[in-house]
């Protein structure tokens, strides 16, 4: 009788990590300051001196509410015209039109899955006052372009590094090159909190004057609104657990690329398998490990039958969900999206996925091609 194999889990990978987490949560409850204390702070200094020397890290709600601010933190609003991959989470769109603005949507690269300066130029509008690259399921977008054209364009750029902590680019950080950066710390991303959390990322001491006071209410000093903000704050507790999480994320990263290659190795030249390609440059942390077939529906099924549990990121395009008809898009506008919305598979992959597993995995990818 064959084992499940969980799409995701946690696992103890790091030996006593578990014990360490459970630790703080009692400390955490018996220091008794919840909101806005002392584990915020030291995160966000760590998390921030991880990313880059001279970063401003500051915790927020989630990494929806960190796009939201972001946005608002540079004057992006009703207007605005802000340009975005046509394959991202649906979060990244929410957030643009949250803020008032409009999503203009931009295919992305055939191979890395991810917004580039060619496609993104041809969207480009006098309203067009933003770009929101999504370093998309752990791989960092080609930022020297992207910067680029920003420059040219005099263009705001906003990151979404949801899926891609501790990715690089020409060896730097996601999430150090635009002039916002957005971190989701839902439990199961690269980096992942016990409950919701997020952060935003920055080098520009506006912004990050602004987040400070807009994640509480708008206050600078206690019951003085220096403008109208919203309640988004990292709560002690989660910011306690990041703290011990940050210590491995490297850690993390690393066995996720190795359980990567391994998925790499073995299921190469595998009928009409299309494995992810890492970019020139970039570095890619695997949050997922998609996989392109357009037998998609019928391997899951053929996964499944064991207990090999799989997912689709995405199932639906952006353009074509219910909630986005207002935006005027239909069937064939983004034909990439569509086709990868079709054939898209990600497989089980995360720190402590065992050996055992990982061999179930491809060889019931092996099976069902022969
Ligand atoms: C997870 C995710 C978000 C949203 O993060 P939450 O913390 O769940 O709000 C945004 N963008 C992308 C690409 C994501 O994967």
């Amino acid at each position: 009788m064959q084992e499940q194999v969980p799409f995701f889990a946690f696992r103890n990978f790091v030996p006593g990590v578990q014990q360490q987490l459970e630790q703080a949560l009692v400390q955490a409850a018996q220091r008794g300051n919840f909101i806005l204390g002392e584990e915020v702070q030291l995160f966000e200094q760590e998390f921030a001196a991880y990313l880059a020397e001279g970063a401003t890290a500051l915790g927020v709600g989630n990494g929806y509410d960190a796009l939201v601010i972001s946005l608002k933190a540079l004057g992006i609003g009703a207007g605005s015209e802000v340009l975005v991959p046509s394959n991202s989470y649906m979060a990244t769109v929410n957030a643009v039109l949250h803020v008032g603005a409009r999503p203009v949507l931009v295919e992305p690269d055939a191979h890395s899955y991810n917004i580039t300066a060619a496609n993104a130029e041809n969207a480009i509008k006098p309203s067009t006052k933003a770009i929101l690259p999504v370093h998309l399921y752990g791989q960092a977008c080609h930022m020297n372009e992207l910067l680029q054209l920003a420059q040219k364009y005099n263009l705001s750029v906003i990151e979404d590094c949801a899926q891609a902590h501790g990715a690089t680019y020409n060896s730097q950080k996601v999430g150090t090159f635009g002039d916002a950066a957005a971190f989701s710390f839902y439990p199961t991303k690269n980096l992942g909190a016990m409950g919701d959390g997020g952060a935003v990322v920055t080098h520009n001491a506006m912004v990050a004057d602004y987040v400070k006071q807009y994640r509480n209410y708008g206050q600078k000093q206690k019951y003085i609104g220096q403008l109208v903000g919203v309640n988004s704050r990292l709560d002690e507790i989660q910011a306690a657990i990041l703290r011990i999480k940050l210590q491995h994320l490297e850690q993390y990263n690393a066995e996720r690329q190795r359980l990567a290659k391994v998925y790499l190795q073995e299921l190469q030249n595998i009928g009409d398998l299309i494995l992810p390609v890492t970019a020139q440059d970039c570095s890619h942390v695997y949050h997922i490990f998609n996989i392109r077939t357009k037998y998609r529906d019928a391997l899951q099924t053929h996964l499944k039958e064991p207990g090999i549990s799989t997912a689709i990121h995405y199932p639906v395009p952006v353009h074509l969900q219910p909630a986005y008809t207002f935006l005027g898009h239909k069937t064939g506008d983004f034909p990439v999206a569509e086709e990868w919305a079709q054939t898209s598979l990600s497989l089980p992959l995360y720190p402590g996925l065992t050996e055992a597993e990982q061999e179930q995995v491809i060889q019931a990818v092996q099976v069902f091609y022969k």
